[in-house]
């Protein structure tokens, strides 16, 4: 159902900035209602008419902010979730046991857990390959048994870069969708299904909320097919849905996207160039340098930035990343990405043993502070108590 807001009239920065601008209809409210109600009235003659039954499978808050989601990324529906790991693990469960799915090895850890441990217990089996090689995809697609193909790009931490077409023509050859999270680059850099993905995922949480207030995820699908339904009927009976407040705060998130986005790529460019001749930092990682293994596919990829996450390598190794991490001031201590807020962390330290990331590896969240302020934090730093 198109609304005001989301009509291809408009660009997407303008639909954007009017999130939550369809105007209800009794109050003349420029924001949208926050609809709390569990239950609907059934019709007279026994009917739903209003399409709302029940709080478990739907709700007009969430879906007003599906039809933001749906509109960024050219899909034909959005489901949102409680968390970025419930929708990412709703399209898994929707596969069935004795189906195979193919990952990266570096990719978000707490999901690559989740597929390397738990996902057997559903009878799914799981290969992690080398996912910046197509050829390495290739050689792991089973055609007929592998029935995902998982991409995630940027990938944490380390900002390695995907090539969505090739892995879309592999996975489809094999009758297998591709799915891919693109938390990082977020719907305005990378739009994965027109490059052929079927379904994308967002950790909600990071870059769309933007505040580091709400917990969520989503999923969007290319098309309305069977697929789709079976997601929507494990979310619905695992009862995964996003709370309809937390569901307004993301709509109230969402409007400040392009904004937000736009002041974080630049920012992080900025810091990227800027660590890069620090005789401190062995390597700044960013898909935006020209010296990043990923960065002429990015280039083609990506439109209008690189994205706000960049990693640094600290010379001295791993004791004087943590030091320096304990030094910062306006920069904050903590996991997560994608807020307002500038974070840092030690990323090894809280992935724990058997972590392919780099021991020396601090990554960075580029948040909305002045860039100046954010470099002459982290030099101050890294020089230490000399
Ligand atoms: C945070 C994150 C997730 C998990 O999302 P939650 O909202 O924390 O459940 C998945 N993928 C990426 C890339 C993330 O950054």
């Amino acid at each position: 159902m198109p609304t005001d807001h989301t009509s291809p009239r408009w660009s997407v920065r303008s639909q954007l900035a009017q999130a939550m601008g369809r105007i209800d209809a009794a109050t003349r409210a420029v924001t949208a209602p926050l609809h709390l109600s569990t239950t609907y009235v059934r019709d007279p003659d026994n009917q739903y008419r209003s399409s709302f039954v029940y709080g478990r499978p739907d709700n007009a808050t969430v879906r007003e902010a599906e039809e933001v989601i749906a509109m960024l990324e050219g899909a034909a529906g959005a489901l949102v979730f409680g968390s970025g790991m419930s929708a990412a693990t709703a399209l898994f469960l929707s596969l069935a046991p004795g189906e195979h799915v193919v990952a990266p090895q570096v990719m978000y850890w707490a999901l690559r857990n989740w597929l390397k441990v738990d996902a057997a217990a559903w009878g799914l089996t799981v290969d992690f390959v080398d996912a910046t090689d197509p050829d390495a995809i290739a050689r792991a697609v089973k055609p007929g048994v592998t029935k995902c193909v998982w991409l995630e790009t940027p990938c944490n931490p380390t900002w390695e870069v995907s090539d969505i077409a090739a892995a879309a023509d592999i996975a489809h050859r094999a009758e297998a969708i591709l799915a891919v999270d693109s938390t990082v680059a977020t719907p305005l850099l990378t739009q994965p299904l027109s490059l052929g993905a079927d379904v994308v995922m967002h950790s909600a949480t990071k870059y769309l909320n933007g505040h580091s207030d709400v917990i969520a995820g989503a999923l969007a699908s290319a098309r309305d097919d069977e697929r789709w339904a079976k997601v929507k009927r494990v979310r619905a009976t695992l009862g995964q849905i996003l709370g309809p407040f937390e569901a307004y705060l993301l709509l109230r998130g969402m409007r400040t996207l392009e904004a937000r986005l736009r002041l974080q790529c630049q920012s992080a460019m900025t810091i990227a160039r800027h660590f890069s001749t620090h005789p401190r930092v062995a390597e700044v990682l960013y898909p935006g340098l020209a010296s990043h293994p990923g960065h002429a596919l990015a280039a083609r990829q990506m439109q209008g930035g690189f994205g706000g996450m960049l990693s640094i390598r600290v010379r001295a190794g791993e004791q004087a990343a943590i030091e320096a991490a304990a030094r910062v001031q306006l920069w904050k201590r903590a996991t997560s990405l994608g807020g307002v807020e500038s974070l840092i962390e030690h990323r090894a330290s809280i992935e724990g043993p058997g972590t392919p990331c780099p021991p020396d590896l601090l990554r960075l969240s580029v948040g909305l502070e002045s860039a100046d302020d954010l470099i002459a934090d982290l030099d101050r730093a890294l020089q230490g108590n000399e």
